[in-house]
């Protein structure tokens, strides 16, 4: 329906008459930066335009290697992100014998040039599993997976984020990380994550305040308990991000601890960095299998996690 991502995200975000990124482009972010709640509130998070983030991505098929829709997706990402970030890198790496391109997109604070002010990283991996090895059906067990929650989900969020920050700039650095190669773990004994360690081991120098990594977060049943890694090492954190979640009524948040998550916010916990795992457990039972599709997906829940990440962000009552 659309061919320009960047028409794309302007169109859907007019529809909806929310601040729009050609808004942007007429100068209308001159505005003061401390504008009041309501008119911040005007650009809130909206479920709908991540959930056709998610409808783009799975059209353009697997994003895993030996796809078109690989490349394809990384073009998405980034031209969506080039007109409207602060500053834009691809990093590409090689690692376990595989090559992988980690996407870091920055919308820098009001006051970024001020020593030590708060840098927010908000991450998700772009990448999709190459099998859908727990299919009931066997034969379709050697087949990729659509990925609109494992894989997508995530990076709709990142994307209706980054029209937040473009019409309104965030009292806090953020960056947006696009990691590749997270779902190829167990495959011929690969690890999970490749993409994210490669991330922290490439940039040693970055230390953000705080980190949010979001990761299979569309489901129509979506519940997020407290992943215990991230309480282990994260948890005033994690009781941050849920208090907002409470006060929001957000109730695909729960008030318990899940279970240990490996996933993409490991290399940094163990680069000493504060980085909480926002995921849904138990899985849905469309994880990495063939029904791992859109009509599993809810507007809803992408908004409940989008607006209380958008809070976070915005409306920083805590110190990081
Ligand atoms: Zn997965």
């Amino acid at each position: 329906m659309f061919s320009n991502p960047k028409k794309l995200i302007a169109q859907l975000a007019m529809a909806c008459a929310f601040v729009t990124l050609s808004a942007l482009a007429q100068g209308q972010l001159a505005e003061p930066p401390d504008n009041s709640l309501n008119e911040r509130l005007d650009g809130q998070f909206n479920g709908q335009l991540a959930l056709q983030h998610i409808a783009h991505q799975i059209s353009f098929g697997p994003r895993t290697a030996d796809y078109a829709g690989k490349q394809k997706t990384l073009n998405y990402i980034q031209q969506l992100l080039e007109p409207e970030a602060d500053q834009l890198v691809v990093q590409p790496f090689s690692a376990h014998g595989l090559s992988g391109n980690n996407l870091w997109a920055s919308f820098y604070a009001a006051d970024s040039k001020q020593k030590n002010h708060p840098r927010i990283m908000l991450a998700a991996h772009w990448d999709t599993r190459p099998i859908a090895e727990r299919d009931a059906v066997a034969a379709k067990r050697s087949e990729p997976v659509v990925g609109a929650n494992d894989g997508a989900s995530g990076v709709a969020v990142l994307l209706e984020m980054a029209r937040l920050l473009s019409s309104q700039r965030a009292p806090v650095t953020v960056d947006l990380v696009f990691f590749d190669l997270e779902d190829m773990g167990n495959i011929d004994s690969l690890p999970f994550s490749i993409g994210a360690a490669e991330f922290v081991r490439k940039n040693p120098f970055y230390r953000p305040t705080a980190g949010v990594v979001v990761d299979m977060v569309c489901d129509l049943d979506l519940t997020i308990p407290q992943e215990r890694f991230s309480r282990d090492s994260a948890a005033d954190l994690q009781d941050q991000i849920w208090r907002i979640a409470q006060s929001q009524g957000a109730t695909v948040f729960k008030n318990h601890k899940g279970t240990y998550i490996e996933d993409d916010h490991l290399p940094f916990l163990r680069a000493g960095l504060k980085v909480v795992n926002l995921i849904h457990w138990p899985f849905p039972r469309s994880w990495h299998t063939s029904g791992d599709t859109i009509d599993r997906c809810s507007a809803d829940s992408l908004q409940q996690v989008g607006r209380v990440i958008s809070e976070f962000i915005y409306l920083q009552r805590e110190p990081l």
